[in-house]
């Protein structure tokens, strides 16, 4: 081994599959300056012991190219490093045993198509053609992945390792990582068993020991280990090297072949925590005892599907543990309390397929400063404040495992550590029949029951039992006068004497507007792409109080810290507990207001685009006139401690205009009419302010330098690769999700973003990117192509439109 070094540019720590690969991934990037740190011997965490499934399909596109990423290098890393890797792209078949998980797999073969993943449908004869050992008397049909696979773990990592030291990276066994040197929010050395070394950057990569490692520098990382089992047969006749890998998901099993034997492991409803007290030490090379009475549930599943299983003899049954995150999801990314420290973790029992193509995005997002595509659901900013107790974290946990098989049903939410984060209404709301949903720990109204109704979702990939619920708020919205309660909103204060030049650099919309002006705006990346939206209220010369999405908490804070530019005299204080927010919207709106307050909220005193001070029910509001919805409307911003007694006056001020409760569902169905974007799902980082149709509101005139400007200035003139466009489908039955692929005159353009119903226009609606990689999306070409839409394999024909469904003239917001 060669000698411990006293200095080196990155510091991967952890050395299972992800260390291997991020530490391959870097050398690659020319970072040769790399050591990988690992307590025991490289794969003696969990990676030795996983079953080896790589499977392709998420519903993110982006961590479907990630996880193909992951097949792309399998399939040539043996070649390149000489270390066999037991790749084998055997293919993966999906079951559906009942019309509902039918359904669901025929939108996942939609969803496969939109990303350009081969993904066929079977009947269950052609099944069994592949997997000649099934019953199939309950089959409904099945899905087929031919580039799914499956490698053996242990070796791929050592091929990745064998790669990363080719490239010139170096591996250290049997140190261990014992702490940090903190400097000015830098890791400036890392203190391990045989010294300590200096670095630039750390990558903590230690599996299920990250949150323990990144507790020592104050670093929050939400993953809990679960015990998780898979049964070794001996040999079964019949079973050949080539058997596709199986997912049978309404028996919460998943197969593969091994020595001519199978693999059978699977998802229990009621999984088991490990080591909520701490890890025994030395866990190396472990295994937890077999646990038989717990896996015989599934073993009974199992049976049912592969009656070979009942002879077959078992050689092992493996209970390892494996780090699981409260959605489901891996860890990547930048730890938002430290300069230079990241991560990559979390794995969910797919980190062997996802390792490959993890390593490599997070190697360019080290490398390049930023993420190479839009890589948030699985960034460390998608968490927030609820996420800092691990029991929480725990419980959440627990339940995203028992999901991990079952239906993933339209809207659902989760149950577990409810209710968290209450706004001062909750208990009102929920007394008038709110049915409430969750974001980032906070309840929300999602929408509202009526007496006799029963106030609870139930999910279904059709119409859903709340859809008349949401047409009732939408219509009184439109038509009289309804309160939201978006008190989640992420709500910070920017103050300081620079606080108007720091955020003008930010910030895509001119800021310099006079105390009392709104502003609708954009953070930019270098690339133009949209990293998030947010309204500015100036309230005096160098202050601001800027209003973020709910779930962009943690992500918007962490933007605006870093891009302040250095030296200036602008401070950024997360204000969101401070306030309640009651969006008051339709026609009535100012109606309610001029009985409850002496304040002039007439158009000309109070114009849209502008915020006041008003005084209702002896509250002082911070009215911001917006809009979500398309109708007159004010944001009222209220200091939580008066948040009930403003509401109650609304409600009684509002009684006999007919005003209503409404909640977030009906929101979506009224922005989606009025083309207003939602961040996540019509705008995000891959996406540039050309493309999603909002270059109306960029500086570019202006001559103001912003983050952004540079790459803005190239593209305006440049032909446009995709747009966004809005759909509607003329047969009101048809319902859409998301995801639909998008066809223009029979070709695959792209997908649907976010979709919904519009309750006014009485059609469903989509909005997707028309995508012509080497063409100009000019709008001629948009209105001159006939559409469809492929809805769980069905195409419907739909019809593009540029401008709003309504009020495209604004009229009604204007009041
Ligand atoms: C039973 C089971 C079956 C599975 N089946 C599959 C499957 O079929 N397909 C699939 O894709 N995934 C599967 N997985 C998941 C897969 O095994 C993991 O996601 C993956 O191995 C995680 O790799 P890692 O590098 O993140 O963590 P690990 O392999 O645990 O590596 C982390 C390393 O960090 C080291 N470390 C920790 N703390 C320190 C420290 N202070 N100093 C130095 N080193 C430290 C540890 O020793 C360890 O080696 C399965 C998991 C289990 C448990």
């Amino acid at each position: 081994m060669s000698e411990f070094p006293t200095h080196a540019r990155v510091v991967v720590i952890g050395g299972g599959i992800m260390g291997a690969s991020t530490a391959y991934h870097l050398a690659k990037l020319g970072w040769k300056d790399t050591i990988v740190i690992e307590r025991h011997k490289l794969t003696s965490g969990t990676t030795f012991h996983a079953a080896g499934l790589v499977g392709q399909l998420r519903s993110n596109a982006n961590i479907t190219q990630l996880l193909g990423e992951s097949v792309k290098l399998y399939k040539t890393l043996e070649q390149e490093t000489g270390l066999a890797t037991g790749w084998k792209m055997n293919g993966g078949l999906r079951l559906a045993c009942n019309e509902e998980r039918w359904t669901e797999v025929r939108r996942q073969a939609t969803t496969a198509r939109s990303f350009g993943l081969e993904m066929h449908l079977l009947s269950p004869k052609e099944a069994l053609d592949l997997w000649p050992l099934m019953d199939i008397s309950d089959l409904v049909g099945a899905a087929f992945l031919p580039t799914d696979g499956q490698a053996n773990p242990s070796d791929i990592t050592a091929s990745l390792a064998k790669g990363a030291r080719m490239n010139g990276a170096r591996i250290f066994e049997d140190t261990d990582v014992t702490g940090f040197r903190v400097e000015n929010g830098r890791v400036t050395a890392v203190q391990t068993s045989r010294g300590t070394v200096q670095c630039e950057i750390v990558v903590n990569c230690a599996g299920q020991w990250a949150r323990e490692l990144g507790a020592k520098v104050g670093v929050n990382v939400p993953l809990v280990s679960v015990e998780h089992q898979y049964m070794i047969t001996e040999q079964i006749a019949g079973v050949t090297s080539s058997l596709p890998t199986l997912r049978d998901p309404d028996r919460l099993t998943y197969y593969k072949e091994e020595v001519g034997g199978l693999v059978m492991g699977g998802y229990e409803p009621n999984p088991i925590a490990w080591a909520a007290d701490g890890f025994p030490d030395r866990f190396n090379f472990q295994l937890l005892g077999s646990n038989f009475d717990h896996f015989e549930q599934l073993t009974e599943l199992a049976l049912g599907r592969v009656p070979a299983l009942a002879t077959a003899g078992v050689k092992e049954l493996i209970n390892g543990p494996e780090s699981f995150t409260p959605d489901g999801n891996f860890i990547l990314g930048l730890a938002p309390e430290l300069d230079n420290y990241y991560l990559g973790c979390g794995f969910n029992a797919f980190g062997i397929a996802a390792g490959g193509g993890a390593g490599k995005v997070l190697a360019e997002w080290i490398v390049g400063g930023e993420p190479p595509y839009d890589l948030s659901p699985v960034d460390i900013l998608r968490f927030g404040r609820n996420h800092q107790d691990v029991n929480w974290v725990r419980s959440r946990t627990l339940e995203a495992y028992a999901k991990h098989y079952t239906i993933a049903w339209p809207s659902e939410e989760y149950k577990s550590g409810r209710p968290l984060r209450r706004s001062p209404l909750y208990d009102r709301l929920k007394a008038q029949g709110a049915v409430f949903g969750e974001k980032l720990g906070w309840e929300r109204p999602n929408w509202f029951a009526e007496p006799g109704e029963d106030v609870a979702d139930h999910y279904t990939f059709g119409r859903p039992n709340w859809f008349g619920a949401v047409a009732r708020e939408h219509k009184a919205t439109r038509e009289t006068v309804s309160v939201f309660d978006q008190t989640s909103f992420a709500k910070f204060m920017l103050a300081g004497r620079d606080a108007a030049e720091a955020l003008s650099v930010i910030s895509a919309a001119n800021v310099h507007k006079p105390p009392g002006s709104l502003i609708y705006s954009l953070m930019l990346n270098t690339h133009g792409g949209i990293e998030s939206d947010f309204t500015a209220a100036r309230i005096s010369q160098d202050e601001y109080y800027l209003v973020c999405g709910t779930g962009a908490a943690t992500c918007d804070f962490d933007w605006l810290k870093r891009h302040i530019p250095r030296g200036m005299d602008a401070r950024l204080v997360d204000v969101t507990s401070m306030y309640s927010t009651l969006s008051l919207m339709g026609p009535q709106a100012r109606l309610v207001l001029e009985k409850l307050t002496r304040d002039d909220v007439s158009n000309v005193a109070f114009p849209f685009g502008t915020w006041r001070t008003l005084h209702i029910a002896g509250a002082p509001v911070r009215a911001l006139r917006v809009t979500y919805v398309g109708e007159l409307g004010w944001e009222l911003h209220i200091p939580v401690e008066f948040a009930a007694t403003v509401y109650d006056a609304l409600m009684q001020a509002g009684q006999a205009l007919g005003i209503r409760n409404a909640g977030y569902r009906a929101i979506e169905t009224l922005r989606l009419e009025k083309g207003y974007r939602a961040f996540g799902s019509d705008i995000g980082p891959d996406h540039t302010p050309y493309e999603a149709g909002l270059g109306w509101l960029l500086k570019m005139k202006s001559g103001l330098p912003f983050i952004g400007r540079e790459a803005l200035e190239k593209l305006r003139d440049a032909p446009l690769r995709k747009k966004l466009v809005c759909f509607t489908v003329d047969d009101p039955s048809v319902v859409l999700l998301g995801r639909e692929t998008l066809y223009r005159n029979g070709e695959r353009v792209g997908w649907v973003g976010s979709a919904g119903f519009g309750h006014t226009i009485g059609k469903p609606i989509a909005y997707g990117y028309v995508r012509q990689p080497e063409g100009d999306v000019t709008d001629t070409f948009v209105l001159s192509g006939q559409y469809e839409l492929d809805v769980a394999t069905v195409r419907v024909p739909a019809t593009a439109h540029l401008s709003p469904l309504y009020d495209p003239k604004r009229i009604r917001i204007l009041g």
